[in-house]
């Protein structure tokens, strides 16, 4: 390996067709932002609309923007701005609740379609390391099916993508997945996976929270069955804004939820005491939707308008790249071990690394304004947005942590303490 400068990540800059998009971001100054992964920066043009809807569709149209500012139809006029990032036709996402929230839709929906056509079918498998929250709606709906006297279903944890052919045995029902692993960054071939599970009689649902807007996804292309994902990682849509939910059109008309509110009715303002679901997309709905919350996840698409998907992975994958062969010249001799793939095809838009103290190290960087962030256990997460993200801030980046390690700044009584997020 060539030995590498900041001229040369000056030259990468200069170079990088997708820089003038930082411009649509309001980030401090002298900040380096590596935590797109977990809340995406603030478009400026947010401010503008966060105005907008609250003095005049709010302020002034009161209860009447419900139709004349478009409110009603907000969570699927976005899903259809979404769905492009994420190989979905139109009439097949809807912006909506939260990604746990989702999940539990997902999950006893493709429950009941297994159930019909396959009913010993019990098993669902998933990763021992995927994001927790996944793991735990999948025991809350078992524990409720069970506990109500229903199904005994069981949830099969395999250690990795090399136990996914084992585990696929013919009692399981469901595969649930994360496309982009948030602890490792590994990233699943989708389209084998899912042929893989087909093969073998199971249906599987996708999370694509790491992987929406930072990585190419083609769900159609991949004939998957269901997906979620959330809005405010690398999409934009500020702290808390509302994920979304993808079925595949076949699976459209028996999509079945128990969060049968009035939202996902067929006719909600005919107020019937009887349940019945509408006829297409709305019926993954559940109940009022947070308006103002909502219209920030559309600036954050916007901030898509000027690129795709494929100059988005391409320059992704040259962050992630220029982060490890860097911090492989200027960091070694230190105790980090790489938790990411080198290998590019298996590799989703962020870099990990262990090390014994990360959770120190980590808020010695946030103090001197490199911001990534810190999972248990261990893990130094740093991720890449591309949209924001320059050569120029990999290399501060790594020239500030290695000024921590060598100087060991971060053994320092207040870097050991933590607070409630981390
Ligand atoms: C961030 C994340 C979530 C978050 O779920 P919420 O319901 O929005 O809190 C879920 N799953 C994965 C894989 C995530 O990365």
């Amino acid at each position: 390996m060539t030995h590498l400068t900041l001229d040369d990540c000056r030259a990468m800059d200069a170079r990088d067709p997708l820089a003038p998009l930082r411009e649509q971001f309001e980030l401090p100054p002298g900040v380096v932002y590596l935590d797109g992964n977990s809340l995406g920066a603030m478009p400026k043009a947010a401010l503008a609309r966060a105005q907008e809807v609250i003095t005049q569709e709010w302020g002034t149209g009161l209860i009447r923007s419900w139709n004349t500012a478009g409110w009603f139809e907000l969570p699927r006029r976005l899903g259809n701005k979404l769905g492009r990032l994420i190989g979905a036709r139109d009439d097949e996402v809807v912006v909506t609740d939260t990604t746990s929230i989702n999940l539990f839709k997902l999950l006893a929906a493709a429950l009941r379609q297994q159930q019909r056509v396959a009913p010993e079918r019990r098993v669902i498998v998933s990763e021992r390391n995927n994001f927790p929250t996944d793991l735990y709606m999948t025991q809350g709906l078992i524990e409720l099916l069970h506990s109500l006297g229903g199904a005994h279903y069981e949830l099969r944890l395999i250690d990795g993508p090399q136990d996914i052919d084992a585990a696929l045995t013919d009692d399981v029902a469901l595969l649930l997945l994360t496309h982009v692993n948030y602890q490792t960054g590994y990233m699943y071939d989708m389209v084998d996976v899912t042929a893989r599970a087909h093969a073998r009689g199971a249906v599987t649902i996708w999370d694509l929270c790491h992987s929406a807007g930072a990585v190419p996804v083609d769900l159609n292309g991949a004939d998957a069955d269901y997906a979620v994902g959330c809005t405010y990682k690398y999409l934009n849509g500020g702290p808390g804004s509302p994920a979304f939910l993808w079925v595949n059109a076949r699976h459209q008309e028996t999509f079945t939820q128990p969060l049968s509110g009035w939202w996902g009715h067929a006719r909600p303002f005919a107020m019937e005491p009887q349940y019945a679901p509408h006829a297409g997309i709305q019926r993954y709905l559940c109940g009022t939707q947070p308006i103002t919350s909502l219209a920030m996840v559309e600036s954050g698409l916007d901030t898509f308008a000027a690129t795709d998907m494929q100059q988005l992975r391409a320059k992704s994958l040259a962050l992630t790249s220029l982060f490890m062969d860097l911090v492989a010249q200027e960091c070694a001799g230190f105790p980090l071990t790489l938790n990411t793939p080198v290998d590019t095809r298996c590799r989703g838009s962020q870099v990990s690394y262990e090390h014994p103290q990360g959770f120190a190290v980590v808020q010695a960087l946030i103090e001197r304004g490199v911001i990534p962030d810190y999972r248990e256990p261990r893990i130094m997460r740093f991720g890449f947005t591309p949209l924001y993200i320059g050569f120029e801030d990999v290399w501060s980046a790594v020239a500030v942590l290695k000024d921590i390690l060598q100087s060991k700044s971060w053994d320092q009584p207040q870097f050991h303490q933590r607070g409630a997020v981390t």
